[in-house]
């Protein structure tokens, strides 16, 4: 046996390894405490995957060859760069600055895809007509998450796009650019197929690449009022999608089996958020967009009233039922450790604690509870909006820490809100409500929150941490 089928054997058989390994993995990280366990399995996946690539017949031929034609050594080189670059990156990002990170790598992912195919493109000469498809759709669905996830990072860390912006006749203007880009992948296929001339090939790539690298922005930049959620979702999935086009266009076996999971994962993630906001997917992307209601609208603005740290206590210490609502805040503050002491104090004070749960609490899916997992908050007192919103009348107080458009009434009572329709927790039925925050801001959304203003409603000004830090010490001090 020489040393290509050596090589073709074990490059299959540990393929397959790594793939079992991504699927096993992904299925272990669906539960808190085997979640560890999930994503070093990956991991290892993902390193038997690289390593099996250096393997590969065509990267060993290049092995003794010049160094600007050595496989090795641009492996090497972009190992370094990426390590270097990855490294210091995780180290210096804030918790709170891990969804906008996270939006990026899904760009960075999709741009991958894109530049795989386009160097596929340029230096495969014997490309058949199925992989110029796979070619043609990967350069697209690369380049709509490419430019997408930018914007949606932009909008995330508050640095760009922050309004929703409505472009006029957006829908006309995205239909054109897809059909467009969709045609440039026919020329394509129809120029490998031999009908036109390579040239007239080429144009058709930069047709596709042009129009859904526009299509990508034109897409995310209308979109916000609380709706981002769901639009990372779908652009974890076109990353997904975009690597497992790139594996049948290079026919490698292990980036088709992992962009399919990370596609479909994306994709179920995609519903699951959609049903969370009571949204549709179609709503989302070819709805106008809605502006974010103004600050001082005609009528008299009612003024929040405010409590101070020991009166709150007075009223914690005679409730016998509170429910935490985290919200973005509590990221921002760090307060999870202080949330769980003032817990223990109030259960210590007879009290049934609960933490009300919204899926889009945060700025990542799960962001809440895992903030509170770390906290040690044991997982079955973490409750769905659905389990909590009919025991709130029967709750002394709701303790509202950084959330906003999560507890925001307008969601249900205003029409014209970007967030009608949005399921909240109903804080505003608890027969006190505490708000937390540092002053009158706005949330994601940039929409007023007219909880703040209602009768039972107090708050207590300041940073999360230190609001709660002292209420325990109240607990301590009595
Ligand atoms: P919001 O972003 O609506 O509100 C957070 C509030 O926290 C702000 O009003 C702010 O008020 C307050 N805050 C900030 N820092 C502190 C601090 N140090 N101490 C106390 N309070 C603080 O958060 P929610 O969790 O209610 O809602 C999440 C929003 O994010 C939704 O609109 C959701 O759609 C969106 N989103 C969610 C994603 C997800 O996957 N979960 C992804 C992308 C967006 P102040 O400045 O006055 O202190």
């Amino acid at each position: 046996m020489n040393w290509e089928n050596v090589s073709v054997i074990l490059t299959t058989i540990l393929y397959m390894v790594s793939a079992v390994l991504f699927i096993r993995g992904i299925k272990l990280l669906g539960k808190a405490d085997t979640a560890r366990k999930g994503n070093l399995m990956s991991s290892v996946g993902m390193l038997i995957a690289v390593v099996t690539v250096l393997l590969e017949k065509k990267v060993t031929d290049t092995l003794f060859n010049e160094p600007l034609k050595n496989a090795y050594l641009w492996a090497l080189a972009a190992v370094v760069l990426g390590g270097i670059i990855g490294a210091v990156w995780s180290k210096k990002v804030e918790m709170t600055g891990m969804p906008q990170l996270v939006a990026l790598f899904n760009g960075f992912g999709g741009l991958s895809s894109l530049l795989v195919a386009l160097t596929q493109y340029l230096t495969d000469g014997e490309i058949n007509v199925f992989s110029s498809i796979a070619l043609g759709l990967t350069i697209a669905i690369g380049a709509i998450a490419f430019t997408g996830s930018v914007v949606a990072w932009g909008k995330l860390s508050g640095k760009m796009f922050k309004k929703n912006v409505n472009i006029p006749g957006k829908n006309f203007i995205n239909a054109v650019l897809a059909l467009a880009g969709l045609v440039g992948v026919g020329i394509y296929a129809l120029s490998i197929a031999g009908l036109f001339d390579a040239n007239v090939g080429m144009i058709g790539v930069i047709i596709v690449t042009a129009a859904f690298l526009i299509l990508g922005f034109t897409m995310v930049i209308a979109i916000g009022g609380g709706d981002m959620p769901v639009i990372i979702s779908l652009l974890n999935a076109f990353s997904g999608l975009a690597a497992a086009f790139a594996g049948l266009a290079i026919s490698n076996s292990v980036l088709v089996v992992s962009g399919c999971l990370v596609g479909t994962s994306g994709l179920i993630l995609t519903l699951i958020m959609c049903k969370a906001m009571n949204r549709t997917l179609g709503s989302l992307l070819f709805s106008s967009g809605t502006a974010a209601k103004k600050k001082g609208a005609a009528g008299e603005q009612k003024e929040p009233r405010s409590m101070s740290v020991e009166d709150a206590y007075l009223v914690l210490e005679a409730a016998s039922s509170v429910v935490f609502i985290p919200g973005y805040g509590m990221a921002v503050a760090q307060a999870q450790h202080a949330v769980k002491e003032l817990c223990d104090k109030l259960e210590a004070n007879g009290a049934e604690v609960s933490f009300a749960i919204h899926p889009v609490a945060g700025r990542m899916p799960g962001h809440m509870n895992v903030l509170l997992a770390e906290a040690n908050v044991p997982y079955e007192q973490l409750k769905t909006a659905d389990e909590m919103n009919p025991q709130m009348p029967n709750t002394d107080v709701a303790i509202v820490i950084g959330a906003n458009d999560v507890v925001n009434p307008s969601a249900i009572n205003d029409e014209t809100s970007p967030l009608y329709g949005m399921p909240i927790i109903n804080a505003l039925e608890a027969r006190t409500v505490f708000v937390l925050k540092r002053g009158k801001g706005a949330g994601f959304s940039g929409v007023e929150n007219p909880l703040f203003t209602n009768d039972n409603t107090v708050m207590i000004y300041g940073d999360a941490k230190q609001t709660v830090s002292a209420l325990v010490s109240e607990f301590d001090e009595k």
